[in-house]
C-alpha cells in the first residue's frame, strides 16, 4: 500500500515501522473473513483493513475523531487477521502505534478515564483485588445467579513440596491469578516436577505490563515491564534458569512482546531480548519431553482424567499471539484425553483482557456464540490455557471450566 505518512512521524522509531507494516498491507481483505467484530457488525471500520485504513489516515495528518476511536478500541487485539493475512502483515503492532497517536489527539471522556484508572488500580494492587474478591466470595450464595458465575468459588489451593532438579523454570505468577485460581500454579508445578523439572518463583510478581497497555497507560506499563525485566534477570543470572514461563497465555504473549516494545531503549532492548526469547509456554517443554521420553508420558498418563469428554478453548493469545496452533491439544490426546471438536475454534471468546468490561455487549455476544458451539459437543468439562478465558467462559456456563494442566493431574 502506498503511504505519505508526515515527516516528523517518519523520523520516529514507531513512524518507520508503521510504515513499513502500512506498505506490507495490499489492502485484499482476506482478513476481514475472520476478524470477529467484522462478523458481529458487518462495518469495514470494524474490522482490520477498515482499521488499517483509519490508523494510515491518522499518520497521514488527518484528524482522528471519536468514533476513529471507537472502531480502533472494539478491536479485540485477537490477532486472527494475523493468522489469515497472506502478506504477513504485523497488524497487532500497527494497532499499538496508532491507538497511542490516536489517544493523544482524541482525549478520552471522563467516565472512560475513571473506569481506566479504577480497573488498574483494582487489579495492579494485590491487597485491594484479594479483599474484593474475598468478600465477593463471602456474598456469592446469595448474589443474582449473572454475578455469582463472575465470582470464582473460593477453592483450595493443591497441596506441593518443593522438590530440587538440575532443569529449572522461572514460574512467573502474574497479577490476579493467584488469588482467583491458587490451584492452576500448583498443577504446573506438580507437572514439571513429574517431569523432573523445578519451578522457581519470584519473591515479588507483579503483572507483566499487558494490563495497564490495554487502558492506554503506556508509561505505566513501560515502568512495570522495566521492574519485571530487573527483577527476572537478577534471578536468572543466580540459577540456571532454562525457561521462563506463565500458566495464563494472555501474560505469556505480552512477556514474548517485551523486546519488540523496548525495541528502540538503549537501556533495555538487549534485556528485553534476553527475557522475550526466554519465554516459553508450559505446553511447549511438555510437548518437547513427552516427545523423547516414552516414561514421562506414561507418568503424565497415569494421573490424567481421561475418562471424562473434554472441549478445548485454545486462546486466541496462543493460537494467533504466539502463533503455537494445536500445541496443548495432541499433548491431552497423548495423556488420554477424549477432545471434542467443536466449531469456530479460531475465534476469540469476547475475553480480551478488560474487553468484557469496557465492551461489554461485543463480548457477551462472542461468548454465547463459543459457548453455544461448545454447548452443542456436550463436553463434561471446558478446558483452557489463559486465566481471562477461563472466568469469561465460566461466565456463561454451568459447565466446569478447567486449566488443561489440571486435567494431567
Ligand atoms: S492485513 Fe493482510 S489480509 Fe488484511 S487487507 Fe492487508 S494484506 Fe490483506
Ligand atoms: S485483532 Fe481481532 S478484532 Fe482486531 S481486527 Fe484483527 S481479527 Fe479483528
Amino acid at each position: 500500500m502506498k503511504t505519505n505518512i508526515s515527516n516528523d512521524f517518519l523520523q520516529t522509531p514507531e513512524g518507520v515501522e508503521a510504515n513499513r507494516i502500512l506498505r506490507s498491507c495490499v489492502h485484499c481483505g482476506f482478513c476481514n473473513a475472520t476478524c470477529p467484530t467484522y462478523q458481529l457488525l458487518g462495518d469495514e471500520l470494524d474490522g482490520p483493513r477498515g482499521r488499517i485504513y483509519l490508523i494510515k489516515q491518522t499518520l497521514e495528518g488527518k484528524t482522528p475523531s471519536r468514533q476513529t476511536q471507537l472502531h480502533l478500541d472494539r478491536c479485540l487485539t485477537c490477532r486472527n487477521c494475523e493468522s489469515t493475512c497472506p502478506s504477513g502483515v504485523n497488524y497487532s503492532q500497527l494497532l499499538n502505534i496508532g491507538r497511542a497517536v490516536v489517544n493523544q489527539k482524541v482525549p478520552r471522556s471522563l467516565p472512560q478515564r475513571l473506569l481506566g484508572f479504577s480497573l488498574r488500580k483494582l487489579f495492579l494492587s494485590r491487597p485491594v483485588f484479594s479483599l474484593l474478591l474475598k468478600s465477593g466470595q463471602l456474598f456469592r450464595p446469595v448474589l443474582p445467579a449473572a454475578l455469582k458465575r463472575a465470582i470464582p468459588e473460593k477453592e483450595a489451593a493443591l497441596s506441593f513440596s518443593r522438590k530440587m532438579h538440575d532443569r529449572k523454570v522461572l514460574l512467573i505468577p502474574g497479577c490476579v491469578q493467584p488469588a482467583l485460581k491458587p490451584q492452576i500454579d500448583n498443577a504446573a508445578k506438580i507437572i514439571f516436577d513429574r517431569l523432573n523439572i523445578e519451578c522457581i518463583e519470584p519473591e515479588t510478581s507483579r503483572c507483566c505490563g499487558s494490563l495497564s497497555h490495554h487502558l492506554n497507560a503506556e508509561d505505566e506499563a513501560i515502568t512495570i515491564i522495566k521492574n519485571n525485566i530487573d527483577n527476572w534477570l537478577a534471578i536468572i543470572e543466580q540459577q540456571s534458569i532454562e525457561a521462563i514461563c506463565m500458566t495464563a497465555s494472555g501474560c505469556g504473549v505480552a512477556i514474548r512482546e517485551y523486546a519488540q516494545l523496548l525495541a528502540s531503549d538503549k537501556d533495555y532492548a538487549d534485556k528485553a531480548r534476553k527475557i522475550s526469547a526466554l519465554y516459553k509456554e508450559p505446553a511447549e517443554i511438555i510437548a518437547n519431553i513427552i516427545e523423547s521420553d516414552p516414561q514421562a508420558l506414561h507418568r503424565l498418563r497415569e494421573n490424567s482424567c481421561g475418562e471424562q469428554s473434554i472441549a478445548f478453548h485454545p486462546p486466541c493469545t496462543l493460537q494467533h499471539g504466539m502463533q503455537h496452533k494445536n500445541l496443548i491439544e495432541p499433548i491431552l490426546q497423548k495423556a488420554g484425553v477424549t477432545l471434542l471438536p467443536f466449531n469456530d475454534t479460531h475465534l476469540c471468546c469476547g475475553s480480551a483482557g478488560t474487553y468484557s468490561i469496557t465492551q461489554k455487549d461485543l463480548s457477551q455476544q462472542l461468548l454465547i456464540n463459543k459457548l453455544s458451539n461448545i454447548e452443542k459437543v456436550k463436553p463434561e468439562i471446558i478446558a483452557t490455557a489463559n486465566i481471562g478465558c477461563h472466568l469469561h467462559l465460566q461466565s456463561g456456563t454451568e459447565t466446569p471450566v478447567k486449566h488443561w494442566l489440571e486435567l494431567l493431574l
